[in-house]
């Protein structure tokens, strides 16, 4: 069978950056399985895996637009210390920021004096992928997966 709408995908993948540094990998753990057209991953991820058949490796650069979003510097910005209350504040903290669009999650990236900068940005903004990908499984959808939107079973959701 092969990858089309409504179908559970189960997944082997290495991600690298441009550079070539290894992000993650499943490789040696559980594949992952997701329900595909349901924007359960990555959009530029999804329609590379389109059409494809089980056992098929590929491997695709996913360029930021198509994977974690372009790196916004709105999303950076530079905040009070008291903000933080009596929080230790050190580069690398990550917070749940509260903004108009809904908690974020921000990490610290300076601190100077009584101003701290956050950055909300993915931390995978602004990067091109490669992905290495097996597929190892591909299956019709359940009634209930498609209700739920996501993937049962080996490597999706477990409710
Ligand atoms: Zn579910």
């Amino acid at each position: 069978m092969n990858v089309s709408q409504d179908t559970v995908v189960t997944f082997h993948y290495t991600v690298r950056d441009e550079e070539g540094v290894e992000l993650d990998s499943s490789r040696g753990r559980e594949p992952l399985s997701y329900l595909h057209g349901a924007n359960n991953i990555i959009p530029g991820l999804e329609s590379a895996l389109e059409g494809r058949g089980e056992g098929e490796s590929l491997t695709v650069t996913i360029p930021p637009e198509e994977a974690y979003g372009e790196y916004l510097d709105a999303l950076v910005e530079a905040v009070p210390r008291a903000a933080f209350g009596d929080h230790e504040v050190e580069v690398g903290m990550r917070f749940e920021a509260q903004t108009n669009r809904g908690p974020i999650s921000v990490v610290v990236t300076n601190v100077e004096g009584d101003l701290v900068t956050v950055d909300g940005n993915h931390p995978l903004a602004g990067k091109s992928l490669t992905f290495e990908v097996t597929i190892e499984k591909v299956r019709p959808a359940t009634a209930e997966e498609l209700a739920h939107g996501h993937a049962h079973g080996e490597g999706g959701h477990d409710h």
